[in-house]
């Protein structure tokens, strides 16, 4: 019996379309059946193909997917490899009949192709053209919620002809449109550099953008064929941004009255500047600003003695953590000081809970914050203090180098690890490696020190705490400042390089009552001339002494004062003014053979968290700029006289401080 052939219909692609080479090119059709016919024209039963195959010119044939039972629609893909003018071929077959059609398409050579997209919040490790430390994935620094996000685009951009100049592109970031921040250099794949911020296509994401998985498709086009097969290129894939916590900074604003100067403190807004600086290089969105403080200094940071951080250094450094201690809390303390303050080399000082650098440097605040959050030094120069043993030594780049290239994401100035050392070291210029910033990221997410306004809420439960700071000479003698004993729950430090220093405190028999292993600053060694101690230990009132070990030998025995000092308000004179200045007076007695020193506290919630405003006065008045303090309708003062070791408090009663006009605070 005859048959009657079948049809069949190439539905894509249409003839003439313009596919790029190498690219996956879809074929789809369908086929009508043939016929069975009886001699005498009956219709007998329906033959469809036993197959479609599908052939490239002259090539080898493959056999379609089959969406249909009887291949009444069918489906295959195929590539190009060449360039021109291909004839793609789709056959069905039957074993009495065979038909085909043909439909021709025009392959283009790509010339624009994506090879790579970094995500960089400051720092990323990636990896192009032998340029990125190749020591973790690409793209495996983790992103930060609410931190301004840069992808840089790298292109390949093919020669040929026409000549292309520039890519451009689009983001499409769930659902929002992003157009790019500049149009990149059109570049063969080898030439880019990671370096140049040309060199890729880059999107500014917003930090509001920046939070929980987004989806992204970037295309990138020639600007001058667009929409032309060849011409553009696109990749979709998924950002996912995890919350750190953000840790809190209370300032302290130096005005500086020393050397017969009389300089005033930066204020608030200079925080927030100086602390946007320092943001862009860490692994978080802002700092938890909490205030700030306004605290007169008079010390001089010119003199070059000393060790740690030379000896006025030394002193300001001390003074903020005393008056962190003061104030019963887990924030850093950073001190600001304005512009002009003399000083000689040194230009920040920095320990664990406490930081001071000079306004608007924020380079140099980065080291002095990371070493309030118990960081060491990178390896610039080598011989540095406190040098970090586990800091990344990168093949072929400096010591101390950040090892990837970083992006600062509001200018989008790019740092050379070849040129750029860590922030945590002395060399510049400097930025942030991957190594501090995902360290960084490890302290604020795992330390609730950090982040928490104190270490013990169980305020019934405090116990007085000795906060006690000396100075360790060479030849083994201490010189001891004025410490003091404060309820201050347990506010042991933790970081810093444990030192064969101990601090004993005994009773009259000789037995211990409590005992501290030393911590050395990042900016202290013991073979200097004088080293530097700041250490909080449990309190007793049966303390006789206080006796200094350097492993088994004890170096240094002080007997406390037999009595404790006394010490009573004698006058608070508010001025009017709104909220005008406080002239707190006091009159205090000294145990015999004692020079007193005295501490000013304010409290603006009845006593329940105090804040230290002044420390190391020798006199028996002090002027409180209330301006400078938050509000409240009881507030106190209150006097910390210590006549060594031993300590006296006196408040005043209850008083009210109006509340500021509210300015605009920045939280940076
Ligand atoms: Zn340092």
């Amino acid at each position: 019996m005859p048959s009657e052939p079948g049809e069949i219909t190439i539905n894509s692609p249409k003839s003439g379309t313009l596919v790029v080479t190498g690219e996956s090119l879809p074929v789809a059709g369908h086929t009508i059946p043939g016929q069975l016919i009886k001699p005498n024209g009956t219709f007998v039963a329906e033959q469809p193909p036993s197959s479609v195959r599908v052939r490239v010119d002259d090539g080898a044939e493959r056999t379609a997917t089959r969406s249909h039972p009887t291949w009444k629609r069918w489906e295959t893909g195929i590539q190009l490899t060449s360039p021109g003018t291909h004839t793609i071929t789709a056959t069905a077959w039957h074993p009495q009949w065979a038909v085909e059609a043909t439909t021709q398409v025009t392959a283009v050579a790509r010339r624009i192709g994506i090879v790579g997209v970094e995500r960089t919040q400051a720092t990323q490790f990636f990896h192009i053209n032998g340029q990125g430390t190749s020591t973790a994935q690409d793209n495996s620094v983790p992103l930060v919620e609410g931190k301004p996000l840069v992808l840089r685009v790298y292109v390949n951009s093919a020669s040929g002809t026409p000549p292309l100049t520039r890519v451009s592109g689009e983001l499409v970031l769930d659902g929002t449109v992003l157009a790019p921040s500049n149009t990149a250099r059109a570049l063969p794949g080898p030439d880019i550099s990671r370096g140049a911020s040309g060199d890729s296509l880059n999107f500014w994401i917003s930090p509001t953008l920046c939070s929980g998985t987004k989806t992204c498709r970037v295309r990138v086009f020639d600007p001058a064929h667009q929409g032309v097969v060849g011409f553009e290129d696109e990749t979709t894939f998924t950002l996912t941004f995890t919350a750190v916590p953000r840790p809190r900074v209370h300032a302290v604003l130096l005005h500086y009255t020393g050397l017969g100067l009389d300089i005033p403190a930066p204020t608030d807004a200079d925080v927030a500047d100086t602390l946007s600086k320092v943001v862009r290089m860490y692994p978080i969105s802002g700092f938890n600003y909490t205030g700030f403080t306004v605290h007169n200094f008079a010390g001089n940071l010119t003199l070059a003695t000393g060790g740690g951080c030379t000896q006025g250094w030394n002193e300001l450094i001390g003074r903020l953590w005393t008056l962190r201690m003061l104030s019963g809390t887990t924030d850093v303390y950073m001190g600001l000081l304005p512009h002009g303050v003399p000083s000689a080399g040194v230009i920040g000082c920095g320990l664990v809970g406490a930081a001071v650098g000079f306004n608007g440097d924020g380079i140099t605040m980065a080291q002095e914050l990371g070493h309030s959050f118990d960081r060491d030094h990178a390896p610039c120069p080598a011989n540095i203090t406190s040098r970090d043993p586990d800091y990344p030594d990168y093949p072929g780049l400096p010591l101390g180098s950040i090892g990837e290239f970083g992006l600062d994401t509001g200018s989008f100035q790019v740092h050379d690890p070849a040129l750029t050392s860590d922030f945590m070291s002395w060399c510049e210029p400097a930025w942030v490696s991957p190594y501090t910033y995902m360290g960084l990221r490890t302290t604020f997410i795992g330390t609730r020190a950090a982040v928490q306004p104190t270490l013990s809420e169980g305020r019934a439960s405090m116990r007085e705490q000795l906060v006690l700071s000396f100075r360790l000479h060479r030849d083994g003698t201490v010189q001891l400042f004025h410490g003091f004993h404060l309820p201050a729950g347990e506010m042991q430090p933790t970081g810093g390089e444990p030192s064969d220093v101990t601090c004993e405190l005994r009773n009259a028999k000789g037995r211990t009552l409590s005992s501290v292993r030393c911590r050395l600053g990042p900016h202290s060694w013991l073979d200097d001339e004088d080293t530097d101690f700041h250490e909080v230990l449990p309190w007793d009132e049966t303390a006789h002494s206080l006796v200094f070990r350097r492993g088994q030998d004890e170096v240094h025995t002080h007997v406390l004062e037999r009595t404790a000092p006394r010490v009573t308000i004698s006058g608070l004179v508010l001025s009017a003014g709104d909220p005008g200045t406080a002239r707190l007076e006091w009159t205090a007695a000294a145990p015999p053979r004692t020079e007193l020193r005295h501490a000013i506290r304010y409290s603006n919630d009845g006593g329940t968290t105090w804040r230290g405003i002044a420390v190391d006065l020798s006199g028996q008045s002090y002027d409180v700029d209330l301006s400078t303090l938050p509000a409240g309708e009881r507030c106190h003062l209150q006097v910390v006289t210590s006549s060594g070791i031993r300590t006296a408090t006196a408040q005043t009663g209850p008083f009210t401080v109006q509340a500021k006009p509210p300015h605009a605070r920045h939280r940076p």
